[in-house]
């Protein structure tokens, strides 16, 4: 038996039911989440349902590494549906392509109710009338409902002998289509507008998108149809078809655009979109989530962080924007470094250790820390928490410590106004207190004897700190000096110095010295 109306039997008047439902043809982008995260969160507000359905029936433009791509993306993203191809639920299969002989019995019965008719004309016929307006500079488009008038007796018995065809509506002409948006209120359509007599079912017994979207909407119990605004030309149709089914449509809500900063269409020009992109650049799922949650919806005031969860409580349909959402890279930016911020120690080494294995900062690309390696890498968070905005940051910031890196050179220790004679005296200096900087239980111990050592030698606190933090970091800018100290240890960190000491030329005479007495001939 084809079920025809589970609506009345599952959903009660009160529980709301919406869905996603993406065409897998490509890769879940930004626009594609907003639509799944609004359902989500809708479904979540309102004690119901969000549903996953895979509208595969485009076979030409399939691939079902596009399956896998969605999957992994709403695992990364942390999203789940209440029922889909992958969880089961009352209403399986939430697959199309297994769902054909279903929308075959229902072309079937729009056939017989003369909603619909068979449409006999080849390819060929089809693109000849559109080459021939073009032609002829003609507005109009689509079908000429060629075969409409064919009686239905002789276009049964045409395609019982086996004849190709394709089903199409039988869009009512004359009338007008209503039907009410929650963002964009009342609209109407004349039907002689509304693409004429579109294709239903394609002559090799597919469903086209029209057809099993609103079969599986209905007999799927979805009660509210959020989608993207790109869509609002074909609920028309949608409507007309519900009608032709003697049903009842879905609620529907557009959700507005989203945009690039110059007011075009979100694409690759403006920079990532799919979210394998933004994973890769090391952003943070939760960032991302918060981030889509505002694209088209205000919250509240002067609140910029919320979790999925509070989300879910607060979303409602009435905090939808008309205007099209622009979408900031800059803003999302921002988000991921709150959302670094927020992680302790642990969480955070956990989630940039996978970007600093591949960067390759324990060993070859890809190679997995050792244990103390992991130690380490932990320790470190604290130095790097609030300078990172990407989780694939922290590998550059803090290869320091893993290893002695490359000298700078001698000029980019000099702090400022300081010569290289003074510099090294500096050094020197600052290599005397290294022991017991390395020791100091918190920074606020190492600040206060450094600050009382550069006193006592009448020298600024800044200008002895910049060449140790060179030799110690190999940077002018780096992470915090004292806490690189303490990881690192006394007899690693008088290592480092001394070889900076080498450099500036500590031995009397060494290619250094003279490498400035030439600089300062030439001036
Ligand atoms: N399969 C359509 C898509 O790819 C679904 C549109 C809708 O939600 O009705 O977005
Ligand atoms: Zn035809």
């Amino acid at each position: 038996m084809v079920p025809t109306n589970h609506y009345s039997l599952y959903t009660s008047p009160m529980s709301i039911r919406d869905r996603y439902a993406p065409s897998p043809t490509g890769l879940q982008h930004i626009g594609g989440i907003r639509t799944a995260l609004f359902n989500c969160l809708f479904a979540r507000s309102r004690g119901g349902k969000f549903v996953l359905r895979l509208e595969d029936t485009d076979r030409s433009r399939f691939d079902q590494s596009y399956v896998q791509n969605l999957y992994d993306t709403f695992d990364w993203l942390g999203i789940r549906w209440d029922e889909g191809p992958d969880v089961g639920g009352t209403f399986a299969p939430y697959v199309q392509s297994q769902r054909t002989e279903l929308y075959r019995h229902h072309a079937d019965e729009l056939l017989r109710q003369g909603r619909a008719y068979r449409c006999f004309c080849s390819a060929g016929r089809i693109e000849k009338i559109r080459q021939e307006r073009e032609a002829a500079h003609s507005s109009e488009s689509g079908y000429d409902r060629h075969c409409r008038n064919i009686l239905p007796e002789e276009a049964a018995s045409r395609a019982a002998s086996g004849e190709a065809h394709t089903v199409r509506l039988k869009i009512p002409l004359g009338e007008t289509t209503r039907f009410s948006d929650h963002l964009l209120g009342d609209i109407e359509w004349k039907n002689d507008d509304v693409n004429p007599d579109p294709v239903l079912l394609k002559s090799d017994g597919f469903p086209t998108y029209h057809l099993a979207n609103v079969v599986d909407d209905h007999l799927m119990g979805i009660t509210h149809v959020l989608r993207a605004q790109e869509w609002l030309s074909s609920t028309p149709l949608h409507v007309i078809l519900y009608d032709s089914f003697g049903w009842t449509p879905p609620e529907f809500c557009h959700l507005p655009l989203v945009m690039g900063q110059d007011g075009k269409k979100l694409s690759k020009r403006h920079g990532a979109t799919s979210i394998d992109e933004f994973r890769k650049q090391g952003y943070l799922p939760e960032a991302l989530i918060n981030y889509i949650a505002l694209l088209g919806a205000s919250y509240e005031e002067g609140r910029d962080i919320y979790s999925l969860e509070e989300l879910g409580q607060r979303f409602s349909l009435d905090k939808l924007n008309k205007a099209p959402a622009i979408f900031d890279y800059k803003k999302l930016e921002w988000y991921n470094g709150q959302y670094i911020r927020m992680l302790g120690d642990g969480e955070l080494a956990a989630a940039c250790l996978p970007y600093a294995a591949e960067a390759g900062l324990f060993g070859e690309a890809g190679t997995e820390p050792s244990p103390e390696q992991q130690r380490l890498f932990a320790a470190a968070m604290p130095l790097i928490r609030e300078r990172l905005t990407f989780l694939h940051e922290a590998a550059e910031k803090i290869g320091y410590l893993f290893g002695e890196p490359p000298l700078p050179a001698p000029e980019e220790f000099f702090p400022k106004k300081a010569n290289a004679a003074e510099t090294l005296e500096l050094l020197r200096l600052g290599r005397q207190l290294v022991p017991h900087l390395a020791a100091a239980a918190e920074d606020a111990a190492a600040e206060a004897y450094i600050k009382e050592q550069a006193e006592k030698s009448a020298v600024k606190l800044g200008d002895l700190m910049m060449p140790l933090r060179v030799a110690i970091t190999g940077s002018r800018v780096s992470p915090p000096l004292f806490g690189s100290l303490r990881l690192l240890g006394a007899e690693s960190s008088l290592r480092r110095v001394d070889r900076a000491l080498e450099l500036l030329g500590d031995n009397t005479g060494s290619p250094l010295d003279k490498y400035y007495i030439m600089q300062y001939k030439q001036i």
